[in-house]
């Protein structure tokens, strides 16, 4: 038998700090594989808090580039170095992460004596639509494919469809509802989904109104509900989708 993919959420807040939850940050652990999706300011903390390895952690794959998503990276990325890890960490992002990492770790923690390589981040960049396998690491890979969704464009938003050991797991990060989730849900074992307000408000996040009326389009029988403003999170339980809590585990 096939052992389960785990799947903790780190952090499952939005940007607002809402409840007290931690940013964005899922860690996928499997007896051969351990990554973290998005990693947001408060990640590291996180890691700790739920008794996670932040030097274990090689590979981050990311869906956008706000804060609450990717400004953890540089604080993980220090941490490794301090504890002496040789291994660069793995990041796997939208186009413009290359770019833009370095500028933000540099920003936000600048040295004495500024080494370009002293975040020893290894950065690649996917392409929309077109599947990036993460084979270097472990038997069987990891095959991620990005979607492009609706959110600030800026930010080059994806929804993931992450695919190893046989097992389909897709997050939205975020974005207002797009028919490409559609696409990237379809068939998965398990699709994490923004739900940010109970009733439209945001022109680049999903609410629960659309996400019911959307339902019947997703061909997925598991809907865990994350990164949720305060209205949300003042109704829950909702029936017919799960919700996510810092900290919680799922198995698919
Ligand atoms: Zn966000
Ligand atoms: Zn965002």
């Amino acid at each position: 038998m096939v052992a389960p993919i785990r799947i903790r959420f780190i952090g499952c807040g939005d940007a607002f700090g809402s409840g007290g939850r931690l940013q964005t940050c899922l860690c996928v652990e499997s007896d051969t594989h351990r990554f973290l999706v998005d990693c947001g300011a408060s990640a590291l903390v996180g890691l700790r808090k739920f008794g996670v390895d932040p030097n274990a952690i090689d590979t981050v794959l990311l869906t956008h580039m706000h804060g609450d998503h990717y400004a953890g990276i540089p604080w993980l990325a220090l941490q490794r170095a301090a504890a002496g890890v040789r291994r660069p960490l793995g990041v796997l992002g939208p186009k413009g992460s290359a770019g833009r990492l370095p500028r933000l770790a540099n920003h936000l923690f600048p040295s004495a004596s500024p080494r370009p390589d002293r975040f020893n981040l290894a950065i690649r960049e996917y392409a929309s639509f077109r599947p990036t396998t993460l084979a270097h690491a472990w038997p069987g890979g990891v095959t991620v494919t990005g979607y492009p969704v609706t959110h600030v464009p800026a930010t080059n938003p994806h929804a993931l469809r992450i695919e190893l050991e046989g097992k389909v797991i897709v997050f939205s990060g975020d974005t207002a509802w797009d028919d490409h989730l559609v696409d990237a849900a379809a068939g998965a074992d398990i699709f994490i989904c923004e739900a940010w307000s109970m009733r439209p408000r945001a022109p680049v996040h999903l609410d629960i109104e659309t996400l019911r009326a959307r339902r019947a389009d997703i061909d997925c029988e598991r809907i865990v509900l994350t990164h949720m403003g305060e209205d949300v999170l003042a109704a829950l339980p909702i029936e017919g989708f799960e919700a996510a809590d810092d900290g919680m585990v799922i198995e698919v």
